[in-house]
């Protein structure tokens, strides 16, 4: 396994560092101090998951209250449809991507019900073109991985146009995957109702597209439930192959899997957070442009870990009921997710999971062994929370979609030493743009801390020095939307 070397090299130094116990002065100089040999088990209590350690700082949230977009498309999500989504995908009794098609069980019956709920949330009594939808088919062959037989595997695709032409080529994705799996990954047949892992993230994604399907939004928000998630991703990667092929613009990618299921193994509660995974510098980086983030300190700004900044932004700003819980890796130890076929290929992609997972109800067959109860069973997926992680990504698509592009080409000038600081960026192009901020934070500080409003200039010099802070520039609309931050390069001249 290439996994156990790696997972050593990590625990050894955490072990060497460990600060060494302070000698006790009530001990006799005689006396050992206890030491546990290595069979007697040392118990630590869970601690808590860190609760926001990436929780914007206040003057980054605009102190105007948001544009009432978001509010008013999110208020009709139902916690009841969302419950009958999961419920139902569960029902097919299997959706591996492998399953044989039957009319009532299998990935391929799951996939006829789900063009239903999409086509069903269409509607065209809305000022600009309807949802529309779409299957997404590709060939597979034996792959010597997960795929041992030729299959298709197809992707479903609902997409709500934007309404602005300047704007309506810009994509924003929020994604879960439909596929599910037993506890052999290669069994086809064998029970997989995969209510959590993951129908509660496509559940998510068709209720969004119930609730927008009827509101104008500037930019293009698409719909997918990928297939072949747990055979490698296979759904994503192949669509996020053919739309990087063609230049697809996407501006932001929300993948939700594991989403469904607030409490934890112990019994203890999370609905209140959600975790974000994001990538710090995505793999498609060059190494001109890791050179660079090392030399600048900005190796934690890339597109992924801005679009995760953003949902920190709009939570704190829209007030949601379920807050982030930042997480600065890509995804959990040993495991992926959807949203690593777009960080592949330098898309922001980041990815919604609970706070703290059940591993007994994940990749199980249903079954009682003793007093524990496997499978991923419909009945431990809660609807309610299930709604607010709903509530908390429509406020991204809301903002993110109507929001002005992020400026482009946003530099650090750096000519000449100095001790204050020069910034300069392209406009972005959306005709209802009324101004940019810069913003900036400590090079030791996760996210960004301070904004300063300088209208429709595209260029600002700051009495700060630009040796101690990073920069980054945004784009705000006439209602007051924000785009994500866009960290500065920098430009000799
Ligand atoms: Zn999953």
């Amino acid at each position: 396994m290439p996994t156990r070397p790696l997972l050593l090299a990590c625990l050894l130094p955490l072990a060497c560092n460990a600060p060494a116990p302070e000698p006790s002065t009530n001990q006799a100089s005689a006396t050992p101090p206890h030491r546990p040999s290595p069979a007697e088990p040392i118990a630590i209590p869970p601690a808590d998951p860190p609760p926001a350690p990436s929780a914007p700082a206040p003057s980054i949230v605009p102190s105007t209250p948001p544009p009432p977009a978001a509010a008013r498309a999110l208020a009709a999500i139902s916690a009841e449809r969302l419950r009958d989504d999961v419920d139902a995908l569960a029902a097919f009794g299997t959706r591996h991507t492998l399953s044989a098609d039957a009319t009532d069980r299998g990935i391929a019956a799951a996939r006829r019900h789900l063009v239903r709920q999409f086509e069903d949330a269409s509607t065209t009594d809305r000022p600009g073109p309807p949802l529309t939808v779409a299957e997404e088919p590709f060939s597979l062959q034996p792959d010597g991985r997960r795929v041992d037989r030729p299959a298709t595997l197809v992707n479903v695709i609902a997409t709500l146009p934007g309404t602005m032409p300047e704007a309506m080529g810009r994509r924003i994705y929020v994604i879960g995957h439909y596929d599910s799996r037993a506890s052999d990954v290669m069994d086809p047949e064998a029970a997989a109702p995969g209510a959590n892992d993951d129908a509660s993230g496509v559940a998510v994604t068709l209720e969004l597209a119930r609730v927008l399907a009827p509101h104008p939004l500037d930019a293009t928000v698409v719909f997918m439930a990928t297939a072949g998630e747990e055979q490698g991703l296979l759904g994503a990667r192949l669509h996020a192959a053919a739309a990087h092929e063609t230049g697809a613009v996407i501006t932001g990618v929300l993948s939700n899997d594991i989403v469904g299921d607030p409490t934890g193994p112990d019994g203890e509660r999370h609905a209140d957070r959600i975790r974000v995974f994001s990538s710090g510098a995505p793999a498609s980086w060059t190494a001109e442009q890791l050179a660079q983030g090392r030399a600048t300190g900005a190796l934690d700004d890339g597109p992924a870990r801005q679009l995760a900044r953003y949902v920190a932004t709009i939570a704190a700003w829209e007030h949601t009921a379920v807050q982030p819980t930042l997480v600065f890796r890509p995804d959990r130890f040993l495991r992926g997710g959807d949203h690593l076929a777009f960080d592949e290929l330098g898309y922001p992609a980041i990815r919604f999971t609970e706070v703290a997972e059940n591993y007994d109800r994940q990749h199980q067959d249903p079954r009682v062994e003793g007093d524990r109860s496997l499978g991923d069973l419909p009945e431990h997926v809660d609807e309610h929370y299930l709604a607010e992680v709903a509530r908390l990504n429509g406020a991204v698509l809301v903002h993110l979609a109507n929001a002005p592009s992020a400026p482009t080409e946003p530099a650090v000038v750096a000519d000449a030493l100095s001790r204050d600081t020069t910034v300069r960026w392209a406009p972005a192009p959306e005709p209802d743009v009324a101004g940019y901020e810069v913003i900036w934070r400590a090079t030791t500080a996760p996210s960004w801390e301070h904004a300063r409003d300088v209208g429709t200039a595209t260029e600002i010099t700051l009495p700060l020095h630009k040796d101690d802070w990073i920069f980054g520039v945004r784009t705000y609309d006439r209602d007051g939307h924000r785009s994500p931050v866009a960290a500065c390069g920098i430009t000799k001249a």
